[in-house]
């Protein structure tokens, strides 16, 4: 049974999530997609993660065209989407837009993708410089209003940037989607971590292997960190590093969630096999000093 994390009181994620960023590239037919989705389903990951630009804005309706192949899916699982990056193919250059209107138009765009009436998670995907807090508050407010989206969140936003435009809703975010794995630990050294925590905020971890770097990567500390995670590997006797990986942020006390980016079967498996393994303290510090390359001051 899947572990689940509970984020409000009517809204849970499972404990692994699924991602949905290189979609487009796994060239599967809306059949071939349902039969993934509901793989992932059968093993009790029910938490599926988007954005409006995945896939130069094709991925949505992808899934959205396997879901309503059996639309009483819907229902029993929970979409994650993003907005506010534009991107050059649609709008002739990159920028970011936290605008009213185009937080507004962005959801109605991915509803119609998704082909449902609601979104249960909508993320502001980067922190915006140019971003108006009111503006933000203004559109989140007319969105859950008229029902298409129940919650609302954040993706890579330092403390400082979740807590301003936090202090301008009327309701707590829910959750930080961040980068974190054993390879980049920038988030858990710089108070982004400490502050889902503080706020009893469990964050969703994107690339969580890295986006592979951890397997293919040269560089001092991924020839390192491998070496660490085979020597964890072989005492827990798991099959692979990939399950170490996993298992190294679902035993940190932050309850992160690791967002799967494979559409590989055998690879979802891999993360939720490694809900089964406990990282000793020793075993955990081996692998973040190998990463660091020095032990803790
Ligand atoms: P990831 O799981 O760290 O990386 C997946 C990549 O690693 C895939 O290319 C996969 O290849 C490869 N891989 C996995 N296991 C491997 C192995 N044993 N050997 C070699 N390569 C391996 O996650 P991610 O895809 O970078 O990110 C996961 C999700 O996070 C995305 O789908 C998206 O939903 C989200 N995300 C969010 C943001 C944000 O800004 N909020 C940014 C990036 C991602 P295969 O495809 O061949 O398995």
């Amino acid at each position: 049974m899947m572990e689940r994390v509970q984020l409000t009181d009517d809204l849970s994620f499972s404990r692994v999530i699924h991602g949905c960023w290189r979609l487009a590239d796994w060239g599967y037919s809306a059949e071939q997609l349902l039969s993934l989705i509901e793989f992932c389903f059968e093993r009790g990951i029910t938490t599926f993660d988007h954005a409006d630009i995945y896939g130069n804005y094709t991925c949505e309706a992808r899934f959205g065209d396997a879901l309503a192949l059996k639309p009483s899916l819907r229902g029993q699982i929970e979409i994650v989407t993003k907005c506010g990056i534009k991107l050059p193919s649609k709008y002739g250059m990159k920028l970011y837009d936290t605008s009213k209107d185009h937080i507004i138009a962005s959801v109605e765009q991915s509803l119609r993708n998704f082909r449902t009436d609601y979104i249960d998670v909508l993320l502001i995907h980067r922190p915006d410089p140019f971003m108006n807090p009111e503006e933000v508050a203004e559109a989140f407010l007319k969105l859950r209003q008229d029902g298409k989206v129940r919650y609302f969140g954040v993706s890579n936003f330092k403390r400082s940037q979740l807590s301003m435009l936090e202090s301008y809703l009327p309701f707590p975010l829910v959750t930080n989607q961040i980068e974190v794995s054993a390879y980049r630990l920038e988030n858990i050294g710089d108070g982004t971590v400490d502050l889902c925590l503080e706020k009893r905020m469990p964050p969703m971890v994107w690339s969580p292997l890295a986006g592979g770097a951890v397997f293919s990567a040269e560089d001092d500390r991924a020839v390192r960190l491998r070496a660490a995670l085979e020597q964890v590997r072989q005492e827990l006797g798991a099959k692979t590093i990939d399950e170490v990986l996993y298992a190294w942020l679902l035993v940190h006390p932050a309850r992160m969630m690791p967002i799967v980016g494979s559409g590989k079967r055998e690879r979802i498996d891999l993360a939720v096999r490694a809900l089964t393994l406990s990282l000793s303290r020793e075993q955990w510090f081996a692998v973040l000093q190998s990463s660091m390359g020095h032990d803790v001051p």
